[in-house]
């Protein structure tokens, strides 16, 4: 092995190569920024020469006859040192590394690219981390041109692409980890003797649209969104109140699922929160019938209500179709939604259903009858009020838009029906505070062998 002083000493000789460069090279830097930029280029080149002899550090320059085969019990022969290429967050690496071959199943191998989880010709875990970390943030091409601007990599759109969609695949992975262990019996006795119960969490659904491309003509699909929460802060007193519910440790989780299969992973993650332990568990949604189903079939104890601004979102459409004179109008619709403020719901619906026979109303003041008779023991607001119950699913709203309509909802932008769910899933990853566990995940991955 190489000595370290040796190695400090053929540095500090780099280093002066690249001040000279950088001093004394063509042209004389006209400005600061110019400078700035001239400094960082020289700053990777000295990161690729030490990430070089790190790697070069790891291999003895007299190897080993033979090693185990990783591929089968025999022993594999040494053949020669082989070049290979690392793509880092310092740029692009040449390295050599030992190369042995196994005679019994005539299969190769790199016993430093296994140790160190090295993956020639492909990002670095560190490189797809952040590249994965700029794509779940921003749509492809940007992301590639800021990635370039602030780390002077360059990737192209395609490659921010496979870092942000690899990300997905791993969170795929760990939520078929989390399933497996909801369907598993042992382990879901292990939670409730071991777990903290939760005194009260919250579970939100949502939807929203996403254009997913098909064989003959496009699609849009509903990208299913859920949330888990808790929050300290007191459900607003009035509709004028602060709404913001400052909830913690949010967790999201999405997919282009039909309910059923979502409902496996609305379980999958519960178990995860703890949600069938909790002592209050309370679920906010809209009217949508695929959400109360669900809650109804995992949780048939949690506490349902709906979104007080879904149900309100009734009321101006209707007042709208049916009077003219703003006043009256505006009167109308303070009546009732202080009715429904009041969980005065006989109220709400009569003033619906006294509209249905309008000539211009009668269809939304039908569609409202309708909508607050199935969802009425959803809507006792004067009660969950009392208890401290949050009413409003800003949490989950702005999960929907912050995963879809911010990231997917792109102008113009039609996803391959993967590669849509895989960048959901990042993004609900690096919202929920776990890209971190994903990454780490990423980087430990055992990899495939070299042949
Ligand atoms: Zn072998």
């Amino acid at each position: 092995m190489k000595n370290i002083s040796r190695l400090g000493q053929e540095f500090g000789q780099y280093l002066i190569q690249l001040t000279a460069e950088l001093f004394l090279g063509k042209g004389e830097p006209r400005s600061l920024s110019e400078m700035e930029r001239n400094i960082r280029a020289m700053l990777l080149k000295a990161g690729q020469f030490l990430l070089s002899s790190w790697l070069e550090l790891h291999e003895s320059s007299t190897p080993t006859e033979t090693v185990p085969c990783p591929h089968c019990e025999a022993q594999a022969g040494y053949q020669f040192r082989r070049a290979g290429t690392l793509l880092t967050l310092v740029g692009q690496i040449e390295y050599k590394r030992a190369y042995y071959l196994c005679a019994a199943c005539q299969q190769g191998h790199y016993p430093l690219d296994q140790k160190l989880g090295l993956r020639p010709g492909q990002m670095s875990a560190e490189l797809e981390n952040l590249s994965g970390m700029t794509g779940a943030q921003l749509p492809f091409g940007q992301g590639s041109q800021l990635f370039e601007a602030l780390t002077l990599i360059t990737l192209s759109d395609h490659s921010v692409a496979k870092a942000t969609q690899a990300m997905g695949t791993e969170v795929q992975a760990l939520e078929a980890e989390w399933m497996a262990q909801s369907q598993d019996g042992d382990w879901l006795q292990e939670q409730q003797r071991l777990a903290e119960r939760p005194q009260r969490l919250y579970g939100a659904l949502d939807a929203a649209k996403v254009h997913i491309r098909g064989q003959k003509e496009h699609a849009w699909r509903d990208l299913k969104v859920g949330a888990w929460f808790s929050t300290t802060a007191e459900p607003p007193q009035s509709p004028e109140d602060e709404w913001d519910i400052q909830a913690t440790d949010i967790s999201y989780y999405c997919d282009i699922q039909e309910a059923q299969q979502f409902g496996a992973l609305l379980w999958a993650t519960g178990c995860q929160r703890h949600a069938e332990l909790a002592q209050e568990l309370i679920f906010l949604g809209d009217g949508a019938d695929w959400i109360w189903r669900l809650v109804q079939e995992h949780y048939p104890e949690a506490v349902q209500i709906v979104d007080w601004f879904h149900a309100t979102e009734y009321i101006a459409p209707v007042a709208k179709a049916a009077f003219e004179d703003e006043d009256r109008r505006q009167a109308w619709i303070t009546r009732v939604r202080t009715d429904l403020w009041n969980g005065a719901l006989e109220a709400v619906i009569a003033a619906f259903e006294h509209l249905t026979d309008h000539p211009r109303a009668s269809e939304p003041a039908t569609k409202a009858v309708t909508y607050f008779t199935n969802n009425r023991h959803r809507m006792n607001y004067p009660e969950y009020r009392a208890k401290g119950y949050q009413i409003g699913s800003g949490t989950i709203e702005s999960g929907c838009k912050q995963i879809v309509t911010q990231r997917l909802k792109v102008a113009g932008a039609i996803w391959e029906h993967d590669n849509a769910i895989k960048t959901a899933k990042a993004r609900a990853a690096l919202l929920s505070d776990q890209w971190d566990l994903i990454a780490a995940r990423r980087e430990h991955l055992p990899l495939p062998l070299a042949v």
